[in-house]
C-alpha cells in the first residue's frame, strides 16, 4: 500500500528518496506525501493527515506542483494522485523532477 520512491530532476540532479502512502498497518494516523514547505522553500515528507490543511505546506498530489506526466504512470494512495514525471523541482524551480517506485511497503 505505502511506496518508497526515489526522485531525480533531470536538468539540475536534484534527487531524494521518500515514502508515499500509509501502510495497512498505520494508514489511519500515517500518510506521509512529498510536500514543499513554502516558508522555507525545500522539500519535506510529511504526514497528510496532520498537516492536510496547513497552508504552511503544497504538497505534489496538488495540482500546483504537477507539470505535465505525459499520459504517465500516476501513483494514486487513497484519494492523493502523484505524477512521476514532470514535477515541481525545490531546487531548480523547474518541472522537471521525476519520481519512481524504489519499492512497496506493507
Ligand atoms: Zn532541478
Amino acid at each position: 500500500m505505502g511506496n518508497i520512491i526515489a526522485s531525480k530532476c533531470r536538468i539540475c540532479n536534484f534527487e531524494n528518496t521518500f515514502s508515499y502512502g500509509g501502510n495497512r498497518f498505520n494508514y489511519l494516523t500515517n500518510c506521509p506525501v512529498p510536500a514543499i514547505n513554502t516558508e522555507t522553500e525545500e522539500f519535506e515528507n510529511v504526514n497528510y493527515i496532520v498537516e492536510k490543511n496547513n497552508p504552511k505546506f503544497k504538497f505534489y498530489s496538488d495540482k500546483e506542483l504537477k507539470g505535465d506526466n505525459e499520459g504517465r504512470n500516476t501513483f494514486g494512495n487513497f484519494d492523493l494522485e502523484l505524477n512521476s514525471c514532470n514535477n515541481y523541482c525545490p531546487k531548480c524551480k523547474n518541472f522537471s523532477f521525476d519520481f519512481r517506485i524504489k519499492f512497496f511497503t506493507d
